[in-house]
């Protein structure tokens, strides 16, 4: 029989105090770790911060063998080794940045059973080269981490994962444990049954994350709310600054928000994919060791970052999905102390991402996937309702008003959006049945507003029915009103230029058979910039 790494623990307990230093196991971590330590699979869906490394570490150290932990988070495998070696776990990873040499090393110690547990990187355990290595070597469990990305609905899909059904084919005796942070009923279908854990016993915890407060605002002058936001929630009890993360779609702008901030007085540095390795280490570990730094970054920053006091996440950018959103401002508060999730958003960025979601490489069932995933975040921005509430249905929890999100704490007023809708799609029916033309919003706008643009002369758009007719409501709020309609399907923006255009769901508004309720919106400041037209 190969050698195997003997059990370091005679109890979880002991386990937790001697290796981590806590007293008590939290939520339903104790239940998982008795039920993987005793050889059941498991389905473990349990919100960032929840601690659900433990779930595996541990029973790993009670077994015998090597625990065998799949993640996908290559640049993230090296610190966790780091901190679990710190604290006296013989722990190992194997992966493409690593040297022939390193690798041999690791790969001597887990034949012979010197590794409690052992990372690998999906692509790599998809090999028959690693199986049959691993064979060599007792195995305790398989973890498998961020299992949310075997799911094709959901909005992380990796082809890789999919080779990981194999494991129970080829390993049926040991346990294994599929780990995620976010998953909606759909997707928590799919891990079980793609990595046939059918018979696996299944622990979800609550996704509420009540000291998370959400406050979802439309974009004015982006930068400035955003200074405005970090001013304001930037500071501790006694005015020191407090770390944070703001979120932006591009790495241009990453930086652009960064310098604007620093300019500010605020401790802001950018994060991307594109800057040197050593800069986004030494950005990292800044954020990690000094007080009140501010990380501007893409997405890619925060995955696996273990800072427990983020006291805000801000989004610039609209997400991509909900699951995304909930994934990114669940970084903030994971101490369980208060913290913000604050997000702008605004007419720019529903075109931009229908956009890109008509020109994504890919076939119609995907792009269907992208434009519902897109839905439900719009939903949540422009709902009247409990934002937590509307968090929660979605990852199929049902829930009460919160008390603590924005929608809550101020309920929004709401106008009767009926005729100013009738107003715009009008507008567009005609340009559309008696002339062939299409506009984006900008040009119907300044129709409905009876602006003499060049545009307007050139196409003669002062002599269509619906010219000027549209001046009651500013352009601030004919941008809110696109936006709104965007969002609740009843407009949508095609092409590449963002082109409106009517929905099936629009014709009923036209005929009168449907109302429309708009968001009331608070009025734009008085200062104009650049970024002000969102
Ligand atoms: P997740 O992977 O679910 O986001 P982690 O496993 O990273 O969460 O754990 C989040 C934080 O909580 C870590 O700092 C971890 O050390 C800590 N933690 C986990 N379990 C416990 C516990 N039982 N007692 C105290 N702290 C814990
Ligand atoms: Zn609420």
């Amino acid at each position: 029989a190969p050698a195997a790494s003997p059990a370091r623990f005679g109890s979880p307990l002991e386990a937790l105090r001697t290796v981590y230093g806590y007293d008590a196991f939290r939520g339903e971590q104790a239940a998982i770790i008795d039920h993987v330590a005793g050889g059941g699979d498991a389905v473990v869906l349990m919100p960032t911060g929840g601690g659900k490394s433990l779930c595996y570490q541990v029973p790993a150290l009670l077994r015998e063998g090597t625990g065998v932990v799949v993640s996908p988070l290559i640049a993230l495998m090296h610190d966790q080794v780091d901190a679990l070696v710190r604290n006296g776990v013989r722990a190992g990873y194997l992966n493409s940045s690593q040297s022939p040499a390193e690798r041999a090393q690791v790969e001597r110690a887990y034949v012979a059973g010197e590794l409690d547990l052992l990372y690998v990187a999906p692509e790599r355990l998809g090999s028959e080269q690693t199986k049959r290595f691993l064979e060599r070597g007792t195995i305790a469990l398989f973890a498998i981490d961020e299992a949310h990305c075997v799911a094709q609905w959901g909005h992380d899909f990796r082809p890789d994962y999919l080779g990981l059904a194999e494991l129970a084919e080829r390993w049926p005796d040991v346990p294994r444990i599929a780990l995620t942070a976010t998953a909606t009923e759909a997707t928590h279908r799919e891990i079980t049954e793609r990595l046939s854990l059918r018979d696996a016993r299944h622990f979800v915890s609550s996704f509420d994350r009540p000291n998370i407060q959400y406050r979802i605002a439309p974009k004015l002058d982006v930068r400035r709310q955003l200074l405005d936001f970090v001013r304001t929630e930037g500071r501790d009890a006694d005015g020191n600054p407090v770390a944070g993360i703001v979120y932006a779609l591009s790495r241009a702008s990453t930086e652009k928000f960064a310098s604007f901030l620093a300019a500010n007085g605020v401790d802001a540095m950018p994060y991307h994919a594109g800057l040197d390795a050593a800069t986004r280490r030494r950005t990292q570990e800044r954020f990690l060791r000094d007080d009140g730094v501010v990380v501007v970054a893409t997405i890619a920053f925060g995955m696996g970052i273990d800072k427990p006091d983020v006291r805000f996440v801000a989004h610039v950018d609209l997400p991509k999905s909900v699951e995304g959103y909930y994934q990114e401002t669940g970084r903030a508060g994971r101490d369980g102390l208060p913290a913000t999730a604050w997000l702008a958003y605004g007419l720019q960025d529903v075109v931009q991402q229908r956009r890109m979601i008509d020109e994504s490489p890919g076939d119609l069932a995907h792009r269907r996937r992208l434009t519902a995933h897109l839905d439900a975040m719009l939903a949540l921005c422009e709902t009247v309702q409990c934002r937590r509430q509307n968090l929660l249905a979605y990852f199929g929890e049902p829930s009460t008003a919160c008390g603590n999100c924005d929608t809550c704490l101020e309920p929004p007023a709401s106008w009767d959006g009926t005729v100013a809708s009738q107003k715009l799609m009008s507008t567009i029916v005609r340009l559309q049945r008696e002339r062939n033309q299409r506009f984006g919003a900008g040009h119907l706008v300044d129709i409905l507003r009876g602006k003499r643009t060049a545009r307007v002369e050139q196409y003669g758009h002062d002599r269509l029915a619906t010219w000027a007719i549209g001046d009651d409501l500013s352009d601030a709020q004919w941008r809110g009103v696109v936006r709104q309609l965007l969002a609740q399907g009843l407009l949508q923006s095609v092409g590449e230029y963002g082109v409106l255009a009517l929905t099936d769901a629009s014709a009923e508004v036209l005929a009168g058979d449907r109302t429309v309720a708009f968001r009331t919106e608070p009025e734009r400041p008085g200062r104009t910039s650049r970024s002000a037209r969102a």
